[in-house]
């Protein structure tokens, strides 16, 4: 048996040390000087206005549902593959997810659907960067301009990919990301909102601060500090921030980590495609990604679901998602399809993600060659 988990979080070395460092300080709540550290470096690497840190990404999307004035009856196209999470938080405010179809090389929403699926009542486009594979947004912002729509990108996936030259994060009118203990760079549950519209940034911070003007009051720029707007408490304590902190200053070499184990699956897994048994993921040239997701697409459910039976038989942990949303018990009762769903259904079914963690090393070579030796491509030595 060898016993290797989908995932395992990993850690720079830091964390305690920063954590302590925010026991002594004695400011334990949010806004403290590791959140300010963590913004400023998230508002560098992406090129966004201002970067809000929140306790999920979860909560910065529906940060962004408020922010975008969604309200009932108001449609968002995305697309049904993507987590819950894209769709919730349109939901949540009465919007309606209007689900559309994805691209079969990337897996990301096909931006040649969305002018199809624009009605009178549409207000945003939500891309989702799936594997952290950035959308194709030249011609998504275009039609956005077209239709005077706000995007949003569920950049959960996406920190330090980016898409000709220009981060993900740091193109749509705002975008989260997401520190989830599942995701590149962690904070066991963790978020943040990217705002690339200044016209926004003041009512975010508003709305990050259960609906009062405390951080401009904080800053000194009201004498008054009140209940000004709709809100919540979306920011996370300094404890988390301080965590976060010592990944982001591990954040390049962990994603430089992850790309090599990445593009050692890739070569392992290249005569698997040349004999047909399997696809690999695909990158556009005019991209660069983060290593996030290691996929690889079955010709057959049927394969798929014994693969992964396989490789949990020897101890190896492999999984699969998403339901598309379009088929999931809440997506047909709060939103809408547009159009056939070809691809998604066809892909969800056949795709296995297959381990990928900072401190995997070696224990790659052992999952590669029985997933080869299992789909008849050569020995597990
Ligand atoms: C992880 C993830 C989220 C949610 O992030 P949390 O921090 O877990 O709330 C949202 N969307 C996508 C695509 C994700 O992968």
């Amino acid at each position: 048996m060898f016993n290797i988990p989908f995932n395992r979080p990993h850690v720079t070395g830091r964390e305690v040390q920063y954590i302590a460092e925010a026991c002594d300080r004695g400011h334990l709540s949010g806004d403290g000087p590791f959140t300010g550290r963590c913004q400023r470096w998230l508002e560098e690497a992406t090129g966004a206005t201002r970067a809000l840190l929140t306790t999920s990404g979860t909560s910065a999307l529906e940060m962004t549902a408020i922010l975008a004035d969604i309200g009932p009856g108001d449609e968002v196209i995305m697309p049904s593959y993507t987590f819950s999470s894209s769709a919730n938080a349109f939901v949540l405010r009465g919007g309606v997810p209007v689900f559309i179809d994805i691209r079969p090389d990337t897996m990301n929403m096909d931006e040649a659907l969305i002018e199809a699926a624009v009605t009178p009542r549409t207000r945003a486009i939500m891309v989702m960067h799936y594997a952290g594979v950035p959308c194709d947004m030249e011609p998504i912002m275009a039609v956005a301009e077209r239709h005077n729509l706000v995007v949003i990108e569920d950049a959960a996936q996406g920190l330090l990919s980016s898409y000709r030259g220009r981060p993900v994060g740091g193109i749509g009118h705002m975008a989260a990301f997401s520190f989830h203990e599942t995701k590149n760079i962690i904070a066991g549950e963790g978020g943040a909102i990217l705002i690339n519209d200044p016209r926004v940034v003041q009512r975010a911070e508003i709305i990050r601060e259960k609906g009062t003007n405390r951080t401009a009051f904080h800053r000194g720029e009201t004498d008054k500090y009140t209940w000004v707007d709709l809100g919540s408490s979306f920011l996370p304590s300094e404890i988390i921030a301080a965590f976060l902190w010592a990944q982001l200053e591990g954040a390049k070499e962990i994603t430089a980590r992850r790309l090599a184990l990445w593009n050692r699956y890739h070569e392992r897994f290249a005569p698997l495609e040349a004999a047909g048994l399997a696809r690999r993921p695909i990158r556009p040239d005019d991209t660069v990604s983060n290593g996030h997701i290691y996929y690889l697409l079955l010709p057959s459910r049927e394969k798929r679901d014994a693969l992964i039976a396989s490789l949990r038989a020897v101890g190896i942990m492999a999984v699969f998602h998403y339901i598309p949303l379009h088929s999931a018990p809440a997506g047909t009762r709060f939103g809408r399809a547009n159009g056939a769903m070809t691809h998604t259904d066809d892909l969800s079914h056949r795709l296995v993600r297959l381990p990928l963690w900072v401190d995997l090393g070696d224990r790659l070579d052992e999952v590669a060659g029985h997933v080869l030796r299992i789909l008849g491509a050569g020995d597990a030595s």
